[in-house]
């Protein structure tokens, strides 16, 4: 598969790359009539395609093969995280992308200071899209926001493993080894999370996991945790 992929809509035997697109592949990649490229529709396949004709405004691309996309894990596993401030919900949405979310949930929480409008829930969309095609991902991850906690908690029923990150637990309440099926993790903003949430939390069937005597940033919390659930999912290596 060429390493140079673009996500579109709609795949059909004759498409266009036109906006940011058509301008990444013309004057970044200088592709030019002739060049392979990946065509990607977010549902999982892959598509092999070749670049048809070049325009003022968009590039014409003839697709020739339909594959299934590889690299998808097994695990079904969703990230569920506080609004972080500045950017930090940006890397955090990045690498959940990279190490193999299927699905990533933002919240606001009692203690959250960052705010969510839909300029903000679109960028994260666009480094979602970005990071699945810089990891040859073929399914684009859509981040979904939660404007209140209990909702982020609910989108979780019916995860056959549920663990929230709990900064103020001495030892983890269950363990986390040998996970497969799907697996919910929810991880607090910089403000860390009351002991109501904690317990609305287990209401949903959460079980609190430490992550060490240490507290860590938000952003280390959600890429370490995400990393030792892919790992006992066999996933990584
Ligand atoms: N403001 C809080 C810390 C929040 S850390 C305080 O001062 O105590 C941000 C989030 O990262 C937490 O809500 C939790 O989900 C996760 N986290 C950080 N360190 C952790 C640890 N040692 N164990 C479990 N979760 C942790």
């Amino acid at each position: 598969m060429a390493r140079n992929r673009f996500f579109i809509d709609h795949i059909s035997e004759e498409v266009a790359l036109t906006g940011d697109e058509f301008r990444h592949a013309k004057n970044v990649l200088r592709l030019r009539e002739g060049s392979e490229i990946s065509l990607l529709d977010g549902s999982g396949a892959e598509y092999s395609a070749v670049v048809a004709k070049v325009e003022r405004e968009k590039m014409l691309v003839h697709v020739l093969e339909k594959r299934a996309g590889s690299r998808e894990p097994q695990t079904d596993v969703c990230l569920l995280v506080g609004a972080l401030k500045g950017d930090k919900t940006e890397l955090v949405v990045q690498k959940a992308v990279e190490l193999g979310a299927a699905k990533i949930g933002v919240f606001s929480s009692r203690y959250c200071a960052a705010y969510m409008n839909a300029n903000k829930l679109e960028r994260l969309n666009r480094v979602s899209r970005e990071a699945a095609k810089q990891c040859m991902r073929s399914v684009a991850l859509e981040v979904v926001y939660y404007e209140k906690y209990e909702d982020a908690l609910k989108s979780a029923n019916g995860y056959q493993k549920k663990l929230f990150a709990c900064e103020f637990l001495e030892k983890s309440e269950g363990d986390i080894k040998g996970l497969s099926g799907s697996v919910a993790l929810v991880v607090g903003s910089e403000g860390g999370f009351s002991e109501e949430e904690f317990a609305l939390a287990k209401s949903y069937g959460f079980t609190g996991v430490s992550l060490g005597k240490r507290i860590l940033r938000a952003e280390t919390a959600a890429i370490a945790l995400l990393s030792v659930v892919m790992y006992e999912s066999g996933e990584l290596g």
